[in-house]
């Protein structure tokens, strides 16, 4: 297996704490949590652990500027902005939104970080590739080295970040002496997800990874994690086959992806009052209420032991505070 080149960026190992009082509230399984929402104050979140490689690749290329895309409102942008300015190097980010879009949340931060910002709009994003391709152009002609990170950094390099997770995901299992049945995450590029698959064939955990998508759906994510993994076998020249399963639970994304309704902000209330954490409506609030709801009904009886990977997104709340009043 070849091993790819990784920077120092996240404050790890991240803590796994148990929710005592939400255990006994609800009944079922106890529930862990595994804190990645503490990999950094400013970069915080699992777009972390996946920046740490896909960085290290654009330093080993001789990039000066990064490029990367999502929505307006994107954690992932947010990070690559504060890393690339850690790095010094230049951030351009293409955003799906609208130009006068108000300096909030993430966005406030991209501004304030300094990364050149261009919005386009939902139909344009069905043209992204050729977006990003015209940026790179233009950034040759000036004489600059671009690298592009994908949408959330999920592709066969970003996969790394989850693979090393599920490596210190053994080792917290290890020390808290349990055997926890499912680690559960939300989906929302499928990096994340990916990644623990990878990881816990690579480094034989006996856990299913499970994610609940908070966009598209099953299929999609099963597409694109598939793809991802052949690609990342082809790179690293390590060979595991197309048969690992890709456990996607559908059925939760709600409004649509953004988008929540009451019963998650209840579960976000919720949360902060029981337990003082504090979850996203975009990302962990709605994967974490969907949680909830299949505890409720019995699909996770079979273990004593579950983990919910805490992914971060906490400035994603505050552009939602209409919501949560
Ligand atoms: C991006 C993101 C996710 C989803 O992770 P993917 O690897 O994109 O599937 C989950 N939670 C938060 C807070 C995120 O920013």
């Amino acid at each position: 297996m070849i091993i790819p080149p990784r920077l120092t960026l996240a404050r790890l190992p991240t803590p796994l704490v148990p929710l005592d009082r939400l255990t006994t509230q609800e009944g079922g399984p106890r529930i862990w949590l595994k804190r990645d929402d503490t990999t950094d104050t400013t970069a915080s979140g699992n777009k972390l652990r996946k920046l740490e490689f896909s960085v290290a690749q654009a330093l080993a290329e001789g990039a000066d500027v990064l490029i990367t895309c999502g929505g307006v409102q994107s954690n992932h942008c947010r990070a690559t902005a504060v890393v690339a300015s850690q790095m010094g190097l230049a951030c351009h980010l293409i955003l799906r939104g609208r130009p006068d879009s108000p300096s909030d949340g993430n966005l406030l931060l991209d501004r304030l970080l300094g990364a050149e910002i261009r919005f386009i709009t939902a139909a344009e994003w069905a043209d992204i590739d050729a977006i990003v391709a015209d940026l790179e152009a233009e950034l040759r002609v000036q004489g600059r080295h671009p690298f592009f990170i994908p949408t959330g950094a999920s592709d066969e390099i970003g996969l790394w970040g989850y693979i090393t997770a599920s490596e210190e995901l053994a080792a917290d299992f290890a020390s808290h002496n349990i055997q926890p049945g499912y680690v559960i995450s939300a989906a929302g590029s499928g990096g994340t997800l990916g990644g623990l698959i990878l990881g816990r064939h690579i480094h034989s955990l006996d856990t299913r990874m499970v994610a609940f998508n908070v966009c598209d759906d099953e299929a999609y994510f099963v597409n694109k994690i598939r793809d991802d993994m052949t690609r990342w076998q082809a790179r690293y020249d390590h060979t595991i086959g197309d048969a690992l399963p890709i456990e996607v639970i559908d059925g939760y994304v709600g409004p649509g992806y953004g988008k929540a309704d009451e019963h998650v902000f209840d579960t976000i209330r919720m949360l902060a009052r029981t337990e003082g954490v504090i979850f996203d409506p975009v990302y962990t609030g709605k994967a974490f209420d969907a949680l909830l709801t299949e505890i409720r009904a019995g699909r996770f009886n079979d273990t004593d032991d579950i983990v919910f990977i805490h992914t971060g997104g906490i400035f994603g709340l505050f552009p939602q505070r209409n919501q949560l009043q």
